[in-house]
């Protein structure tokens, strides 16, 4: 079955996040991870889309390779940063041609230095313009980001709502959340979302806790809550220390997830699968997933 028939018939699915590096030492350990991925079965392996420059080809490339080498189904993330119409249209015309069937289409952040997000002349502002211009044209799956605990740019969570439903009505069919460590908020978020006509199928994107500082980092990019739940239960400790926690935290935040009725699990990997594969492997132990 393939991730788009599972999200239908609401079985969860199970997707990893992956980044193309930007030297050969990084190329070498995202194969060995990409190798352990291959071997949890995941309904879909994603590729992010760069700010610029040489790493926007590259998503296209290892998109490919993953879904012709590797045998996976692969979601390639495109953004509306810096493109033209005729630009995006050569990127999905490529993607057509390699066979994938899934595009994340994103607006995208501003790039470094930028104090805002500015629209290319010829472009998209958002990303629902962005869906809207590939549902027309292309026979694409379209996912969609979204903020369970707000966008950093919106003044309030009912405006992302909005354009979350914007999203939907321009032709999203899936949306994959920000990464959050509060399940009270993202189950919130559901109930948020239905209320507001949001049908989609929600996936919830999962970043397991591999040291102290880096969950200082998350908190300053995505402006996600750290719980106090969450740092009783890492405590102090190095971050091999933190790390183990941050796996037992992970399958717990998972297992309640996917008890609530989660349409599925997206495992944030920043290219490195030991957290990400010790979790899906507790949980398959425990018979939350299909061996
Ligand atoms: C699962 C996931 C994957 C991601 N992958 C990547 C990646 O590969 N590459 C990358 O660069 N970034 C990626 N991002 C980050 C993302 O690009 C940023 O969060 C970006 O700031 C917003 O993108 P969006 O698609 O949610 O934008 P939008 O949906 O356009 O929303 C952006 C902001 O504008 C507001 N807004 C939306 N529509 C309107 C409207 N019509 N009028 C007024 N305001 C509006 C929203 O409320 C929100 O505050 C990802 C994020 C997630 C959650």
């Amino acid at each position: 079955m393939s991730y788009f028939e599972k999200l239908q018939a609401g079985t969860p699915t199970l997707s990893y996040e992956v980044f193309p590096p930007k030297n050969p030492l990084g190329w070498e350990s995202l194969y060995a991870t990409l190798a352990e991925i291959r071997r949890r079965t995941p309904d879909f392996v994603s590729v992010t889309y760069g700010a610029g420059g040489s790493t926007r080809d590259k998503t296209i490339d290892l998109v490919s390779r993953i879904q012709r080498e590797l045998g996976l189904a692969s979601v390639a993330h495109l953004t509306c940063v810096g493109h033209s119409r005729d630009e995006i249209d050569a990127i999905l015309d490529q993607l057509t041609r390699a066979g994938i069937e899934g595009i994340m289409a994103l607006r995208g952040d501003p790039p470094k230095g930028d104090a805002a997000f500015l629209p290319h002349p010829e472009g998209f502002a958002h990303a629902s313009e962005l869906i809207a211009y590939i549902k027309a044209r292309y026979k694409f799956r379209i996912g969609c980001a979204c903020y369970p605990e707000k966008h950093p740019e919106a003044v309030a969570l009912r405006d992302d709502i909005v354009h979350l439903k914007l999203k939907q009505d321009q032709g999203a069919s899936v949306a994959v959340s920000q990464l959050f460590f509060d399940n009270e908020n993202f189950k919130r978020f559901i109930d948020q979302v239905r209320a507001a006509g949001v049908t989609l199928p929600i996936i919830a994107g999962i970043m397991p806790v591999t040291g102290l500082s880096q969950l200082r980092r998350f908190r300053e990019l995505s402006g996600t809550e750290i719980p106090k739940k969450l740092t009783d239960f890492l405590g102090e400790g190095d971050d091999e220390t933190i790390a183990e926690r941050g796996i037992d935290f992970g399958v717990e935040q998972c297992a309640d997830l996917l008890d609530s009725g989660v349409a599925g699990l997206h495992l944030y990997t920043l290219n490195r699968c030991t957290s990400t594969t010790r979790i899906t492997d507790a949980l398959r132990a425990r018979g939350y997933l299909p061996r």
